[in-house]
C-alpha cells in the first residue's frame, strides 16, 4: 500500500520533478498548481502527506493549511522560500510538521519525506514493506550480465559487484530506465544533480567516463553509447 501525497506547487517544472522523484520511490502522487485546487484536492480526498509550496496563486500555503487544519488535518511539509523565517514560524504555528527551504536537493526533501512518514504518516513509506515473489523483480534492470537492483541500490555484473557512487549509481540507472532513448547531457544532469544545479553539463562526460572504466573497461563490453551532439542512450542488445 503506497503513501499517497499530493504536491500543491505552482512551478509546474518544479512539480513534475518533484512528482517523478517520488514515484520513482514508490509512491502515490497527485498535484495541484494552485491554492484553491490544493485545498480542494486535500479536503475531499485523504492524503498520507502533502507538500505545499507557500507563495501560490488564488490562496497561500498558509491560508491552505489553516482552512485545512479545521477540516482534515493532514501531515504537511512547507517548501519555503530563502530567509521567510516568518512564514516558518507562522506554518509550524498553523500545524506543519516541517518546512524546506528552496532550492533543495531532492534527497533532502526525500528524507524529509520519509520522516515525516514514519512520524506522522498513515501508511507509511511504500517501500518499507516486504517484497513478495512476483515484485521481486520490480526496479530491476538488467543489461546482457548486468544487473541493477534499485532497491539493493547495487550493480552487479556477472554476479560481481561493481562499487558505484550516488551520481554514478544514478546515471546508470537513468540510462537503463530508458533503454533505447538517447537522454540528452541535459536530462541527465537533471537526474543526477538535480533540478537547480548551477554548472557545466560536461559533468555529465565525466560520470559517463567513469561509468565506462568501471564496466566497460572491466568487463569488455560497449554499453553506454555517444550519440554525437546529442547526448548518450544504452541500447537493448540485438
Ligand atoms: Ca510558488
Amino acid at each position: 500500500m503506497a503513501a499517497h501525497l499530493l504536491i500543491v506547487e505552482d512551478e509546474e517544472k518544479l512539480a513534475r520533478f518533484i512528482e517523478l522523484e517520488l514515484k520513482h520511490e514508490g509512491y502515490e502522487v497527485t498535484k495541484a498548481y494552485d491554492g484553491r485546487e490544493g485545498l480542494r484536492l486535500a479536503s475531499d480526498n485523504s492524503f498520507d502527506l502533502i507538500l505545499l509550496d507557500i507563495m501560490l496563486p488564488g490562496l497561500n500555503g498558509l491560508e491552505v493549511l489553516r482552512r485545512l487544519s479545521q477540516t482534515n488535518p493532514t501531515p504537511t511539509i512547507l517548501l519555503t522560500a530563502r530567509d521567510a523565517v516568518m512564514d516558518k514560524v507562522s506554518g509550524l504555528d498553523a500545524g506543519a510538521v516541517d518546512y524546506i527551504t528552496k532550492p533543495f536537493a531532492i534527497e533532502e526533501l526525500l528524507a524529509r519525506v520519509r520522516v515525516a512518514l514514519k512520524l506522522h504518516g498513515r501508511v507509511g513509506a511504500a517501500n518499507l514493506g516486504g517484497a513478495d515473489a512476483a515484485s521481486a523483480e520490480e526496479g530491476v534492470y538488467t543489461w546482457g550480465s548486468l544487473r541493477l537492483d534499485e532497491k539493493k541500490r547495487e550493480v552487479k555484473f556477472d554476479g560481481q559487484s561493481i562499487a558505484l557512487t550516488n551520481r554514478e549509481f544514478l546515471m546508470l540507472e537513468t540510462l537503463l530506465q530508458n533503454k533505447d532513448i538517447v537522454l540528452s547531457r541535459d536530462t541527465l544532469l537533471e537526474k543526477v544533480c538535480g533540478y537547480d544545479y548551477v554548472g557545466e553539463t560536461n559533468i555529465v562526460d565525466v560520470y559517463v567516463r567513469y561509468l565506462r572504466t568501471k564496466i566497460d573497461d572491466a568487463f569488455g563490453v560497449k554499453m553506454i553509447q555517444t550519440v554525437r551532439g546529442v547526448g548518450y542512450v544504452i541500447k537493448s542488445e540485438e
